[in-house]
C-alpha cells in the first residue's frame, strides 16, 4: 500500500474509488507546493482529462498551507484551523475538476527547501509508482518562490529514480510565482487552455481563504492565460482565447545527468541572445 510518510497526509476520491485504484487510472499528475497551485498551474490537465473516460487527472499538493496569510472570516484562525480550511477547499477544488485523486501530503516549506531530506523524494517515488503517469506538470525551475522551486527538484529527484520502472511522456514545468512569457517562442510549450472556462474559474474560485484579503488569484489567472492567448503572436485571429506557457522539463528526466542549472539557463541564454542581437 501507499506510503506517504506523514501521518496527518490527507487522500481524497471524489468518485470514493478505492484509493489505490484511483491512483492507478491517472494518466495526468500534477505535483504543486501548496493548495490553489495545481488549478493556477495545470487547468490543461485538468480539462484535458475532465469528462473524458479513459483520461484521469491526480493532484498532489506537497506543503501543508501553513503559515498563509489571513484576513476576513479566517483572521483570528489558527495555523491548525488554517490547515484545515485549505484542505477542503483543496478538496472542494478535486470534486469540482473531477479528479482521479488528490494527495495533500502535509510537508512543512522547511522540509522541502532542505536538500538533504529524504522524505519528500521517497514519498513522491511512491506517488509515482502507484500513479504511472503520461503526463507531469511541475512548477516551472524559473519561479520565484523557494518552495515552488523545491517542490519541483525533489520531482525531478523523484522522476530520475523511478524512471527505469515508469517515465512520463512529457513534463511540463509550469506557471504560477513568474510566468514564462519571457521565453523564446520556440522554446515554449503552448498549452491550450480555453476549454470550459467556467470550470477554470470555479476551480480557482473554491479557494476562498486566498482570495479572501484581496489576492485576487481567480482574476489574474485568467487574465494571464487571455494576455498570452492575445500576445503570443502579433498576426492573425487567436485561436485560443487562454493559453498557459510551460518550460519543457522532459530532457531532465530522460538525461538524469543533464545538469538542471545548465539546463534551465539555456532558455535565458536563448532569450538574452535574441534581445542582443536586435540592439546590437
Ligand atoms: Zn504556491
Amino acid at each position: 500500500m501507499l506510503n506517504l510518510h506523514r501521518p496527518d497526509a490527507d487522500i481524497f476520491v471524489p468518485d470514493a474509488l478505492d484509493a489505490e485504484a484511483a491512483l492507478a487510472r491517472t494518466t495526468h499528475l500534477c505535483i504543486a507546493a501548496h493548495q490553489d497551485d495545481i488549478e493556477i498551474m495545470a487547468y490543461h490537465g485538468i480539462a484535458e482529462c475532465f469528462g473524458v473516460k479513459d483520461k484521469w487527472f491526480t493532484g498532489v499538493v506537497v506543503t501543508n498551507g501553513a503559515g498563509s496569510p489571513r484576513s476576513g472570516i479566517y483572521g483570528n484562525y489558527t495555523d491548525a484551523e488554517m490547515q484545515k480550511v485549505r484542505i477542503l477547499e483543496q478538496r472542494k477544488a478535486a470534486y469540482v475538476g473531477e479528479y482521479a485523486c488528490q494527495l495533500q501530503l502535509g510537508f512543512t516549506s522547511a522540509q522541502v527547501k532542505d536538500r538533504a531530506e529524504t522524505a519528500v523524494v521517497e514519498t513522491l517515488e511512491a506517488v509515482l509508482r502507484a500513479t504511472r503517469p503520461e503526463v507531469v506538470y511541475l512548477h516551472n525551475l524559473a519561479d520565484k518562490h523557494d518552495t515552488h522551486l523545491g517542490v519541483s527538484l525533489n520531482a525531478i529527484k523523484a522522476l530520475r529514480a523511478v524512471r527505469s520502472e515508469t517515465q512520463p511522456n512529457k513534463v511540463y514545468g509550469c506557471e504560477v510565482w513568474r510566468d514564462l512569457d519571457w521565453l523564446m517562442d520556440a522554446d515554449k510549450q503552448a498549452l491550450a487552455v480555453s476549454a470550459r472556462s467556467n470550470i477554470a474559474a470555479a476551480l480557482v474560485g473554491v479557494f476562498d481563504s486566498q482570495v479572501t484579503g484581496g489576492k485576487r488569484y481567480d482574476l489574474a489567472t485568467a487574465g494571464r492565460r487571455l494576455a498570452h492567448a492575445t500576445y503570443f503572436a502579433s498576426h492573425g485571429t487567436d485561436e485560443e482565447s487562454a493559453l498557459n506557457f510551460a518550460m519543457d522539463l522532459t530532457p531532465l528526466v530522460d538525461d538524469p545527468a543533464l545538469s538542471v542549472s545548465d539546463y534551465v539557463l539555456g532558455f535565458i541564454d536563448h532569450f538574452r541572445a535574441d534581445v542582443a542581437k536586435k540592439l546590437l
